[in-house]
């Protein structure tokens, strides 16, 4: 809904609206500055704020929605899977992941959503890169895993190459793989032309206080690694991950987690607002936070 003024008040006023996020922990979110950057430039006086939700008050927190008139909420961990549960019902997606990043109204109901998915889709698209036809690895298998696993499936690429530490998630995994999922190891890396990283190793290596990396932080051997692939790696702190270079070095194209942030929240926008989500708008945002926390 748009503010009655041309602009969106300076601060909130008893008629503005609230979205938020939820999980533990939540502080260092970048959520509220893609999405309060998108309501200023689309003039709606609405505000988006981070609730720290201690694990298991998932429910809880579906139940605050209603209570306190919440436009939509974005779902982080621990309660992806118990805002699947607790909402009023669910997508076929979100049902089949047994997991949501998101809640939105629909008439008077509370559905849980999941962005992830369309947003590496969408980021990957946006790259240039097709997965249509493609041999595709994604390695891990947990919630985002999962989630990339059954959007990229979806886009008719040649096999979704499952690999995961431990085997029976990933055999759990090619439920979601839409018949086009096979359960490898690292060694299929070499024949893949696509390779998403979606685990968490990498995250928060700081290349200026730390050893040469290691298998510790990097999800492929890079000798696996070569010009022709495409590297995507989910993590995005840092923007630059001790895969992506070692990637890059090999050879192999590389993108960060960045765009599928973007795009994930792009998504979550237009659906709590119903108005296109202005992208470049909320790259820009993006762009100058983290300069600013890097500096
Ligand atoms: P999750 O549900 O906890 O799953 C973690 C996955 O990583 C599991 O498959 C786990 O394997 C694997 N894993 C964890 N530690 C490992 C290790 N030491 N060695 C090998 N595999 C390991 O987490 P998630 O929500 O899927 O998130 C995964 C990553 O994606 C995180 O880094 C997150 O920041 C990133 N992410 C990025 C975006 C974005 O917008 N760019 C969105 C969502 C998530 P097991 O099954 O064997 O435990």
């Amino acid at each position: 809904m748009r503010s009655p003024s041309s602009s969106s008040p300076s601060s909130p006023v008893g008629t503005t609206r609230v979205c938020a996020v939820i999980g533990d922990p939540v502080v260092h979110s970048l959520s509220p500055i893609l999405h309060n950057a998108a309501f200023r430039a689309q003039e709606l006086d609405w505000v988006y704020v981070a609730f720290s939700v201690a694990s298991g008050s998932g429910q809880a927190a579906v139940d605050a929605m209603r209570t306190l008139g919440l436009m939509g909420v974005s779902v982080t961990m621990p309660h992806k899977q118990a805002v699947a549960r607790f909402a009023d019902e669910a997508s076929d997606d979100v049902i089949a992941l047994g997991a949501g990043n998101t809640l939105r109204w629909v008439g008077d109901r509370i559905r849980a959503e999941t962005t992830d998915g369309a947003g590496c889709v969408a980021a990957l698209r946006e790259a240039g890169v097709d997965t249509t036809g493609k041999r595709v690895m994604v390695i891990g298998a947990g919630g985002a895993g999962r989630a990339v696993i059954q959007a990229v499936a979806r886009e008719g690429p040649r096999e979704v190459v499952i690999v995961n530490r431990s085997l029976d998630r990933a055999n759990a995994a090619l439920n979601v793989s839409g018949g086009v999922g096979r359960v490898g190891s690292e060694s299929d890396a070499d024949t893949c032309d696509i390779i998403i990283n979606a685990t968490p190793l990498g995250m928060g290596f700081d290349e200026s206080n730390a050893d040469i990396p290691g298998p510790n932080v990097i999800a492929v051997d890079p000798l696996r690694l070569g010009p022709g692939q495409v590297v995507n790696d989910l993590v995005y702190v840092p923007l630059v991950t001790p895969l992506m270079a070692a990637a890059e070095i090999r050879g192999a194209r590389v993108i960060g987690g960045l765009g599928m942030l973007l795009h994930q929240a792009a998504l979550q926008f237009t659906w709590w607002t119903g108005i296109p989500a202005p992208l470049e708008v909320m790259r820009s945002a993006l762009d100058t936070e983290l300069s600013r926390r890097n500096a």
